[in-house]
């Protein structure tokens, strides 16, 4: 069990302060519906004052006229902080979100101080100017292309993956030298503003990070439409990512947008079933199935079908609800009771629609907010429940006779996040990969978010790549400075437009 037993009052983090407002909102824990902590109702005026603090410190250049090798050590200071302090902050991640102790560990604390220890050395490998001599120009000239910080850029993230999601957009932006305002849901703030105090003695200069904690509609869209910030980097749902872009479009701001899939799992028939039947309940229950890459269209051979979904039932009944601090828990609770409610509500609307429920587990009773994974067969692809994402631990299994009818299918949606391909001829699994429309392609496994590989959506499921070797390209502007080194005045081309002087 937890050891975290007190509830915790943050303040929020602007230009070097921990500030107060005078209201707060309460941090449950869905797995016990407890507040476990506190966080002020920041609005736009502390929103404004973030903005304000950033530009400010851009403009004084407290940060960006570091060399990328002092950016990195800083960074590096706070990866040692934040796995000095990797026990609580497990703890912290598991009650203030309801994921796993096991998933907390790999995923979303292990990666998170991982990925930024992976910005920090991108800062040192990044080719942040580039010179040449310019061979198409007339007379001797030299030309410099620069990679230059953007200035304020915003980051606001969803409560699926707090910490990690805030690393991918603070890792980069301060890579490349910006400085930022991150707003961290209101359910999940607690191991984001850890960040900060780690960022903070780390020796990270005031008002380069600021997290404001309020409310998302307010406190974000200031910072979409703030005329101060000149890049927004979003995670969260299609719908609020569409009006981000509208808004971030009023002053030509940058934007990259990770936003919502239906990532479809397609099985070959000479798959691996062992492993395929693991994986496909694996894609789909990860984080209770609250994960944007999540895999929950299951597209089967026709032929292979009944045999899989036996054996899939089997292994779903292995699946260990309960207690998320608890080592042997598999799968813990939904973020809040509106998200379970919805996600009830659409299981309901699949049996209306003329799917069938092939297995429900066993949910425990309350406190806290529980669904059982659930596996769907009967399943088309017009179905609502093919179509919208549902977030929650809910498979739905469709047929395919062909491999191309398959791959319709997995393509027929508005979605294009992640997807994945089974099959023991690495040929025929890349076929597939190649015909999919999508970010992510995975060939006999899923999950897999790497640092060094790049990370975003096909089609409505964003715009722009986060990770990656190029992650720094969407945080700098590219600048060229052009050189004459010419003393043969007789070579120039102001004659074009000035006569000869007298
Ligand atoms: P959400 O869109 O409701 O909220 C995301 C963030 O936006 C939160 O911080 C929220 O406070 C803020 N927000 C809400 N309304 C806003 C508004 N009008 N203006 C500005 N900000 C606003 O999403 P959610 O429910 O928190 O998260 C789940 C969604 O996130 C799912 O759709 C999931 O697929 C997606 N997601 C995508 C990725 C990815 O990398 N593609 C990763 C994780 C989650």
């Amino acid at each position: 069990m937890s050891t975290i037993t007190d509830v915790r009052h943050y303040p929020m983090y602007i230009d070097g302060q921990w500030v107060d407002a005078d209201e707060r909102a309460d941090v449950i824990d869905p797995a016990t519906a407890e507040v476990i902590g506190t966080v002020p109702m920041g609005g736009v005026a502390d929103t404004d004052r973030a903005v304000a603090a950033a530009l400010a410190a851009h403009r004084r250049g407290d940060w960006r006229s570091r060399t990328p090798e002092e950016r990195a050590e800083v960074m590096e200071r706070i990866v040692e902080i934040l796995n000095e302090r990797m026990d609580d902050l497990v703890e912290l991640h598991v009650r203030e979100n309801g994921v796993t102790i096991r998933q907390a560990m790999a995923f979303h604390v292990g990666y998170a101080i991982s990925h930024l220890q992976y910005f920090a050395d991108l800062a040192r490998s990044y080719e942040f100017e580039r010179s040449g001599k310019l061979l198409s120009y007339p007379t001797a000239a030299a030309g410099l292309i620069r990679r230059e910080p953007i200035g304020v850029v915003a980051g606001i993230v969803p409560w699926n993956f707090p910490l990690l999601l805030a690393i991918w957009k603070i890792g980069p932006a301060l890579a490349a030298g910006n400085c930022i305002v991150i707003k961290p849901d209101l359910q999940t703030p607690l191991t984001l503003l850890e960040f900060a105090r780690a960022a903070e003695e780390a020796g990270l200069p005031a008002g380069v990070l600021n997290v404001v904690t309020g409310d998302g509609p307010e406190v974000g869209g200031r910072l979409a439409d703030h005329p101060d910030v000149r890049k927004i980097a979003f995670t969260g749902s299609t719908a609020v990512g569409r009006e981000i872009q509208a808004r971030a479009s009023v002053n030509v701001k940058r934007t990259t947008l990770e936003l919502g899939g239906k990532g479809p799992n397609v099985i070959l028939e000479d798959a691996d079933l062992d492993t395929a039947v693991d994986a496909a309940l694996f894609a789909c229950c990860l984080y209770q199935g609250q994960a944007c890459e999540s895999g929950t269209r299951l597209i089967l051979p026709s032929c292979l079908h009944d045999e899989f979904v036996e054996r899939m039932v089997r292994r779903a009944a292995d699946i260990r609800l309960g207690d998320p601090a608890d080592f042997d828990t598999d799968m813990g609770p939904i973020i809040n009771a509106k998200q379970k409610q919805r996600i009830l509500d659409y299981i309901a609307l699949a049996e209306t629609e003329g799917a069938t429920v092939a297995y429900r587990g066993t949910a425990p009773d309350g406190p806290g907010f529980w669904v059982a994974p659930t596996i769907l067969t009967d399943v088309t692809n017009d179905m609502t429940v093919a179509r919208e994402e549902i977030f929650g631990p809910v498979l739905c299994v469709l047929k395919a006779d062909t491999v191309a009818e398959a791959i319709a299918i997995a393509n027929d949606t508005e979605y294009g996040l992640s997807a994945g391909v089974w099959s023991e001829d690495v040929d025929a699994a890349l076929d597939v990969a190649r015909q999919l429309e999508s970010g992510t392609v995975w060939v006999n496994d899923w999950h897999m978010v790497n640092a060094e590989y790049p990370f975003g959506g096909y089609k409505q499921s964003g715009l722009g790549r986060e990770l990656g070797p190029h992650a720094l390209d969407e945080y700098t502007e590219e600048k060229f400075i052009h050189i004459d080194l010419s003393r043969d005045k007789s070579r120039r081309v102001y004659d074009i437009v000035l006569p000869e002087s007298s």
